[in-house]
């Protein structure tokens, strides 16, 4: 396999290759003047690794840090570095079809515009969402009025909806740890979070695909180009989708290789991922497009060149996620519990040393747990571990066990002195939970996940210990956060009628009897809240409702917040919609993490 340095020296090279321009200045605002991306801010990752920074991860961050338009190859175009994702574009006969138009409007249109500026003024005539994570759609109203053909994988609008839906609020949350969205960008703070620099907050966007790809080996062809593709459902996303360009001798691997171990489970919190089934889509790109591919790009990162070097490329991006598989279950089928594995399992050396393999986004530590949980979940097995007290009450009785904070934090400092930052987190967590005004407590943990953060060769572990640090040391920072307005429009009745029963404070109600029958223009639904239950159903009852609403999807998202009956028709007692509104509660999307 040659010398392991020698993917370093082409990941150097690959970065910058077919550079066209750079966006100057790199920074893109909304028309009221807010920056939704900056760039520039990253600059200071072209300096020598500090020691308040992982080489590796450093290293990582500079490769991701690069921006601007790039050939891939003849008639393929990448904008890179101006959101977390790429914007890959594919020149057609008469203009250039968009492959993943980045996470806002913004972003999306200024990537278009630095392409046209020097490719010429190209109508956009093709869109391709390659999967359902809003940093490959959320920015399609900055390329197109939605009136070209926009292909997705089957399962596309219902994936990129609902994915986020139900538990979006604390993933939000989650989020801002994980992408360190508080963090001032520095040598000491965020340096980009393994798969990208960061995510751009501007407007997000989405219209529906209009051509399903709905099985592996379907051909399209979209303004001269053609395009053979490859479903891979179940993988990075739970709708995502591997494509060949004959006529360019290139493949987009979409999101499911690129350079960085990716998540199995992503630390903001998602439904688990499968390793298994994505190490065998892999297989299957490489059997059905390697022999003829001399160019490999993805939606994150840099493009890969040179047939025998793809190759390689894409069989070690298999086996690692098919290795990491196999020996989590090998062992937990010895017995071994997840957090024992994460700890035993061991890469041999040139997954090791293959700089795309490694854990800069995903790791193999939060990957092997991961594995556990998706086919034995949350409990090890061992009675003692199922009916433990909550963080609270667990540290209330450590604390006192030691005789009280003071001593906690003072065998803490004994555990820093000896280098066992692990185990000083687990000591100060009892005595920050147990005693959250305890500034002292709270400072040591600061310092120790500063120390972690500084270390960590994982970007989201980084941001995770860095904000947590943050925190303790200043609360929490309010973020001003759209929570996906501008998706609500796309929810189906269901997924809206879904999104109200999970607000619903069920002790509160558990008197109430509340029915109301919701007349849309899809048809007529059933709303009944009883026991604390509010269960909806398309209406067929002949039970008498409360009330019935005659309203279309607008006023019904209207109404759910808070605008009230304003021109909709209803008949009987508009006080039960008062009723079943009163005992919707709201999420908190600012709720605390570090404290209790
Ligand atoms: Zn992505």
């Amino acid at each position: 396999m040659g010398d392991p340095l020698s993917p370093e020296i082409d990941d150097f090279v690959n970065v910058d290759r077919g550079f066209i321009a750079a966006l100057e200045p790199g920074v893109i605002k909304t028309p009221d003047g807010r920056a939704v991306w900056d760039s520039d801010a990253y600059a200071f990752l072209s300096a020598e690794c500090p020691d308040t920074a992982n080489p590796s991860l450093w290293r990582q961050g500079r490769l991701c840090a690069r921006q601007g338009l790039y050939e891939v190859t003849e008639g393929i175009y990448q904008v890179r570095g101006l959101d977390i994702s790429n914007m890959t574009l594919a020149e057609g006969d008469r203009g250039v079809i968009v492959i993943d138009p980045l996470i806002c409007v913004e972003t999306a249109a200024a990537a278009l515009g630095l392409y046209r500026a020097h490719r010429g003024d190209r109508p956009v005539t093709g869109v391709i969402y390659t999967h359902s994570h809003g940093d490959h759609f959320g920015g399609v109203a900055g390329v197109t009025d939605g009136d070209v053909p926009i292909l997705a994988p089957v399962g596309f609008m219902e994936h990129a909806v609902s994915e986020n839906v139900y538990a979006g609020t604390a993933m939000t949350r989650r989020a801002m740890y994980m992408y360190g969205a508080t963090l001032p960008p520095g040598p000491a703070g965020q340096i980009g979070m393994g798969l990208g620099i960061a995510a751009s907050t501007g407007t997000v966007s989405l219209f529906p695909p209009s051509v399903d790809i709905t099985r592996t080996g379907q051909e399209e062809t979209v303004d001269g180009v053609r395009m053979v593709f490859q479903l891979t459902p179940g993988t990075e996303a739970p709708a995502e989708m591997n494509f060949f360009f004959p006529q360019r001798r290139a493949l987009c691997m979409a999101e499911n290789a690129s350079h960085t171990l990716h998540n199995i489970l992503t630390l903001r919190g998602a439904v688990v991922r499968d390793a298994r089934i994505w190490s065998r889509y892999l297989s299957e790109a490489i059997s059905l497009f390697g022999a003829e591919t001399d160019v490999v790009f993805a939606s994150h990162h840099w493009p890969t060149w040179g047939n025998s070097t793809i190759l390689r490329y894409l069989s070690e991006q298999r086996d690692v996620y098919a290795y990491l598989h196999d020996q989590t279950l090998r062992m937990l089928n010895q017995g071994h519990t997840g957090v024992e594995i994460a700890e035993m399992i061991q890469l041999p050396p040139v997954l090791e040393q293959a700089w795309h393999a490694r854990g800069y986004y995903g790791s193999v530590s939060h990957n092997v747990k991961a594995i556990y949980q998706r086919y034995l979940g949350w409990f090890d097995g061992n009675p003692a571990s199922f009916w433990q007290h909550p963080p609270v009450e667990t540290a209330k009785r450590y604390v006192a066990c030691f005789g009280g904070v003071e001593q906690v934090v003072a065998k803490a400092h004994d555990f820093v002195e000896s280098g066992d930052m692990r185990f000083a987190v687990q000591l100060l967590q009892h005595a920050v939970f147990a005693d959250p005004d305890d500034d002292a407590a709270k400072q040591l943990l600061a310092q120790v996940y500063e120390r972690l953060g500084h270390s960590a060769g994982n970007g989201t572990w980084r941001n995770f210990y860095l904000t947590g640090a943050q925190e303790l040391r200043t609360g929490i920072t309010v973020t001003p956060v759209d929570l996906g307005t501008g998706m609500a429009a796309a929810l189906s009745i269901e997924q809206i009628f879904d999104t109200v029963a999970i607000r619903v404070n069920a002790p509160a109600a558990w008197q109430e009897t509340i029915t109301i029958d919701w007349v849309l223009e899809d048809g007529p639904y059933r709303t009944t809240l009883r026991h604390g239950v509010l269960i909806h159903h398309p209406a067929g009852d002949s039970a008498q409702p409360d009330l019935t609403l005659r309203l279309t999807k607008t006023q019904l998202l209207g109404l759910l917040a808070g605008q009230g009956l304003n021109g909709i028709s209803h008949e009987g007692d508009p006080d039960a919609l008062k009723r079943l509104l009163s005992h919707l509660d709201s999420p908190d999307p600012n709720f605390a993490i570090v404290t209790p």
